[in-house]
Order: structure tokens, then C-alpha cells, then sequence
């Protein structure tokens, strides 16, 4: 069992405010928004980084990518939304367990992610 934050939340460990779920993935909104719009979409696999994905992770890497603009829509992006991918410490990434953030809402943003 992962002692990781994300597998937490997807067991049920740690609370969220739930954006989409199925069997393969979990969408949650960020705890610290950076845009009025901000969730993050993870694999319930745990892998740590985009960097450690490998060839088999594909098709789940493909139904994440595109499940982002049916749920950005969903959850009120209408004009637009920015996805970020950070990977690993120079990339920023601060919860080793993959995850997509998704932000949008009306412009200025507060930060970028
Ligand atoms: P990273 O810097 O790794 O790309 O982004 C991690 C994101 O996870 C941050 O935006 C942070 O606010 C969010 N986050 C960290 N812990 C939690 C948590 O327990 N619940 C939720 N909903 N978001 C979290
Ligand atoms: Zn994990």
C-alpha cells in the first residue's frame, strides 16, 4: 500500500471535493487554487512522475489527456483552461504521484502552478 498523499485521497483516507471518478482515474479540486477554476486529474495507479511512466501506461496517459476538456468544460471553463504537468524537483513537483492540474476561470489568475 502506498504511504502516498494522492492514493490516500483515492482510498478514501483524505478527503476531497470530487470532480469525476472511474476505474482508472480521479479528479479532485486542488486544495490551493491557482486560477478561480482548478483541479487535478490523477491515474489511481500510482506512478510517481510523467518521467516514470512506461510504453504500457499509454492508453491510460491518452484517456486522461483527453477526458480534460469534457471535464474543464464540466466544471465551468468556458473560455479556455491551462494544463501543467510538473515533473520532478526541478519541474516542481511537490506530490510524487502523477497528476494533470487543470485551471481556468475569468483572467487575472492569482499565480501561475
Ligand atoms: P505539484 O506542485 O506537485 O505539481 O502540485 C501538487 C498540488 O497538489 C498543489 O497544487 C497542491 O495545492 C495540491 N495538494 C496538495 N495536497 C493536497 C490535498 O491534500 N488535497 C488536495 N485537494 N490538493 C492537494
Ligand atoms: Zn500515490
Amino acid at each position: 500500500m502506498q504511504d502516498c498523499i494522492f492514493c490516500k485521497i483515492i482510498r478514501g483516507e483524505i478527503p476531497c471535493k470530487k470532480v469525476y471518478e472511474d476505474e482508472d482515474v480521479l479528479a479532485f479540486h486542488d486544495i490551493n487554487p491557482a486560477a478561480p477554476i482548478h483541479f487535478l486529474l490523477i491515474p489511481k495507479k500510482h506512478l510517481e512522475s510523467l518521467a516514470h511512466a512506461k510504453p504500457e501506461d499509454t492508453a491510460l496517459l491518452g484517456k486522461m489527456l483527453s477526458l480534460v476538456p469534457q471535464l474543464a468544460l464540466e466544471q465551468g471553463c468556458a473560455n479556455g483552461f491551462r494544463t501543467v504537468i510538473n515533473t520532478g524537483r526541478d519541474g516542481g513537483q511537490e506530490v510524487g504521484h502523477l497528476h494533470i492540474h487543470v485551471m481556468g476561470g475569468p483572467q487575472p489568475w492569482p499565480r501561475r502552478s
